[in-house]
């Protein structure tokens, strides 16, 4: 399991454990190690993801759909932290040019900026976005398992892949 809950949020990235006062999920991409824990059975609160990544986790899980909630790369939400609507969180969802649907988050709020990549596949220019322009990063929350010279990757030349290799 990767994921994990940022202390003394309500948030959850790719951890699908239950952890009191936790409610809202953030699901970077399907792939395995990035769900685990993830049952049909999940009622803990709301999955924001990709449109992509919804429709695979609908179909696989069998989810309540009104759970499961989209955004989409270049795209950005405001959530409520707390049940008075007093603490918001703005996300923003990256491309991170894993998979079909893969994302990172971009977290604003009482406790800093907060960048996740998720797994991604960096390449010149993935995070020359607009959305990350100007913007200081408190934390990063790097998955980092190839990033070393031994690891050789042939640059992609189909930037979107059909979806039905996303679950292996
Ligand atoms: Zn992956």
């Amino acid at each position: 399991m990767v994921g994990f809950v940022i202390p003394s949020t309500p948030i959850s990235l790719d951890h699908w454990k239950y952890s009191p006062g936790v409610n809202i999920y953030f699901l970077s991409h399907l792939h395995s190690d990035h769900s685990e824990g993830l049952r049909p059975s999940f009622r803990y609160g709301s999955i924001y993801c990709s449109s992509t990544t919804r429709r695979l986790l609908l179909e696989r899980y069998q989810l309540d759909p009104s759970l499961v909630i989209t955004i989409n790369p270049g795209e950005t939400r405001s959530v409520s932290l707390d049940d008075f609507d007093k603490e918001k969180l703005s996300v923003t969802a990256i491309d991170a040019n894993h998979c079909p649907g893969s994302l990172m988050f971009l977290l604003e709020a009482y406790f800093g900026t907060v960048l996740y990549t998720g797994d991604f596949r960096y390449e010149s220019g993935i995070l020359d976005v607009n959305l990350l322009q100007n913007k200081i990063i408190d934390h990063i929350y790097l998955d980092n398992t190839y990033c070393h010279p031994k690891f050789q990757f042939p640059k992609r030349l189909i930037r979107q892949r059909p979806q039905q290799n996303c679950l292996k």
